[in-house]
């Protein structure tokens, strides 16, 4: 990333960049860049479903009072809805609560303390376990493995999704090596969408562990940013043609599509992986909120009406991606300073800065009044070994708020770079 300069000419950039950086922290800002959470317009797309499913209604296609305890499943319509979504037969997928992550938690839980089919005892009866998380990755994902006392491995992302050489290696050597975190589509933070092959070889991979599993977090799987909606492979039925039908958990959920925290979350896997999840959802709740499910289904209709409502939120979500775009390239082109994505999908931008930097620029800009996400939050244990990675959340502040941010953010960049490079 480096670009030769003479002396002189850095001394001119550091001034402006200081310069710069005293006009931006005089200027009182409060802006937010942390999390990747819906804008309210986004949110007002389904304003309609605060009144559905309507005083009148209350049972399913089958005829099931979704007021009522029981199906555990979740309703028949909603699953037929997002099988095409996320790749999984409707037979095959569950509707549950209002959160993928409390599923993926769950999972855990369940694993840990109930003997996973394929294992030979529970995961918390074994001397060590570990899960491969590619990086950088989601911060969450992280935060369940350090609760659980799970080791983190991490593996370089590449542009097709994560380095498969070193995922192969460590899966096939190592039967403490439980798991893999993927998110497969538009990834959080990269961008990156998961290419044929790596999917084929994660389906056919030799694992050491009996009971490895792929966490397959598809959270973005209808967040397209552009015309040509990216399409993954399908895990589910690569695995069960490798004869490895039970090594994937898909999840997903409607919170960035519909509402963030109040929608309807996803599992779909083999069904010896079903029974299993059932069996102990079973002994948690008495039923999912079915009420809430009705009103998804009467709100999207049917796949076609998912994709027409991601349309509606592509129009507000796209300009915000092209400032950050924009304005990347106007203040950072060129200087050898930064690098960053230009995903086509999802939620994120990731900007990587010089080795060294990622977390004093976060800290000037929060000296500025702009809040970004920590450093090293993209890292396994939240370590960063170059410390030069910054995750850019777009999605929440008005398009001015966020060109505002994205300058005083570049002022960061320079001029933490420049004072390394004067150094
Ligand atoms: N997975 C990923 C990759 C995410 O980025 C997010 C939201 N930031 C979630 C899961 C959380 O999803 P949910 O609201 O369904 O718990």
């Amino acid at each position: 990333m480096t670009t030769e300069l003479s002396p002189d000419s850095l001394t001119g950039l550091l001034e402006r960049a200081r310069q710069d950086y005293q006009d931006l922290a005089g200027r009182g800002l409060s802006l937010d860049l942390t999390r990747g959470k819906p804008a309210p317009e986004q949110l007002d797309l389904s304003a309609e479903l605060l009144s559905l499913p309507g005083g009148g209604r209350h049972t399913s296609a089958d005829g099931t009072d979704v007021r009522n305890y029981g199906g555990l499943q979740g309703l028949v319509e909603l699953r037929e809805i997002f099988a095409d979504v996320l790749q999984v037969p409707a037979e095959q997928l569950l509707a549950l609560g209002n959160s993928s992550l409390e599923l993926m938690h769950d999972c855990l839980v369940h694993a840990l303390l109930s003997v996973v089919p394929g294992a030979e005892s529970r995961w918390v009866d074994q001397e060590r376990i570990a899960f491969l998380c590619p990086t950088p990755g989601y911060d969450r994902h992280f935060a369940l493995c350090q609760r659980f006392g799970i080791d983190m491995i991490p593996v370089p992302m590449t542009p097709e999704g994560p380095d498969m050489d070193a995922v192969e290696r460590l899966v096939a050597e190592d039967p403490a090596v439980k798991g893999i975190w993927c998110v497969p589509k538009y990834s959080n933070p990269d961008g990156v969408s998961y290419s044929d092959e790596t999917v084929a070889r994660l389906a056919s991979m030799q694992a050491a562990a009996p009971d490895f599993r792929i966490f397959w977090d598809n959270a973005y799987a209808a967040h397209h940013l552009t015309d040509e909606p990216v399409e993954i492979a399908d895990l589910l039925a690569a695995c069960a043609d490798a004869g490895n039908a039970d090594r994937v958990f898909v999840f997903g959920s409607t919170s960035k599509i519909t509402a963030a925290g109040a929608g309807v979350a996803f599992f779909g896997s083999s069904p010896a992986n079903l029974k299993w999840l059932l069996a102990n959802n079973a002994k948690r709740s008495i039923g999912p909120d079915k009420i809430n499910q009705l009103r998804h289904v009467m709100f999207l209709r049917d796949a076609d009406g998912v994709r027409a409502h991601m349309e509606r939120q592509r129009a507000l979500l796209q300009p915000k991606f092209e400032a950050v775009a924009r304005i990347l390239e106007a203040e950072l082109g060129g200087t050898g300073l930064a690098r960053w994505t230009d995903p086509k999908g999802g939620y994120f931008v990731t900007l990587e800065v010089p080795d060294g930097c990622a977390k004093e620029v976060v800290r000037r800009a929060a000296d500025a009044g702009i809040v970004l996400t920590p450093a090293g939050a993209t890292h396994p244990y939240g370590d960063d070994p170059r410390d030069a990675t910054i995750r850019i959340a777009p999605s929440y502040p008005s398009l001015a708020e966020l060109e505002q941010a994205m300058h005083g953010l570049t002022v960061c960049v320079r001029l933490v770079g420049y004072e390394q490079r004067a150094r």
